[in-house]
């Protein structure tokens, strides 16, 4: 599943690769979006591409936003124009070209043409929680937002809850706590301000690392069983929260 740091990447390329053309937006399968038809894209200017969490705005002239979020499975491609896609256009959902690039997306969960006043209005966006990559958190503000969870919720769940902070996912849940040594399992209500804003910098600052590379780490997600980096013991796995989304930690190096 595509988290904070891949939107906010896909974000900075579109922003350098599109924004300020005037685009050309179609559908190539009989996928429409919901709201206003895509044709309502064609010929505008594509003002900005900016990530909030998990979902991605796309900001047109005159007010029109097409608000995307990939869910599990979906993805945007950048292409150059004319280059081959590497997935049918029977799967495609939108197309977004302009002179230097084209942007796809495929097998998305949700894709909406509104406009900015609908969009302040979305139910989804308000419940938002700060965004863990914005340049203005810093780790105390994003330490009381996971709180908010309250005493009793395990550290792995709050981390994926995005009312409290938006962006994180699973693999940085995993690899958060891991960097920051200490067990997802722990409740928010044993954990003292100075543990908690070690997790929050430490998953930020992996997410940042992530923005810039275009790779996650991996030093304990989907490894169970396999040596831990640091202390080369068994790296463990669990179903965690009420989603059961797997954690992986090493018990020997969180504590
Ligand atoms: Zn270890």
């Amino acid at each position: 599943m595509a988290e904070g740091d891949t939107i906010m990447r896909l974000a900075l390329r579109m922003q350098a690769s599109l924004a300020g053309e005037r685009i050309r937006a179609a559908c190539p399968s009989s996928r429409e979006p919901e709201g206003r038809p895509v044709a309502s894209l064609d010929g505008r200017a594509l003002e900005s591409a900016e990530s909030r969490g998990k979902h991605l705005l796309l900001r047109f002239s005159e007010g029109l936003v097409l608000h995307s979020h990939l869910g599990m499975k979906g993805a945007w491609h950048l292409y150059r124009p004319g280059e081959r896609w590497r997935l049918p256009p029977s799967r495609a959902w939108i197309s977004i070209s302009g002179e230097r690039a084209e942007a796809v997306n495929f097998s998305g969960t949700s894709m909406r043409i509104v406009r900015e006043s609908e969009l302040a209005r979305d139910r989804r966006l308000a419940r938002l929680g700060p965004d863990v990559l914005a340049p203005e958190l810093s780790e105390e503000r994003a330490a009381a937002a996971l709180r908010g969870a309250g005493p009793e919720a395990e550290l792995g769940e709050a981390l994926l809850d995005q009312t409290l902070l938006a962006g994180i996912g699973n693999i940085f849940k995993s690899e958060g706590c891991f960097a920051a040594e200490i067990n997802p399992w722990r409740r928010l209500g044993d954990l003292s301000d100075t543990e908690l804003r070690r997790v929050a910098g430490a998953t930020r600052e992996l997410m940042l690392t992530a923005v810039r590379s275009g790779r996650a780490p991996r030093s304990v997600h989907r490894r169970a069983g396999m040596p831990c980096p640091s202390c080369r013991g068994p790296i463990e796995s669990r179903a965690q929260g009420d989603a059961a989304r797997i954690t992986y930690w090493c018990p020997r190096c969180q504590r």
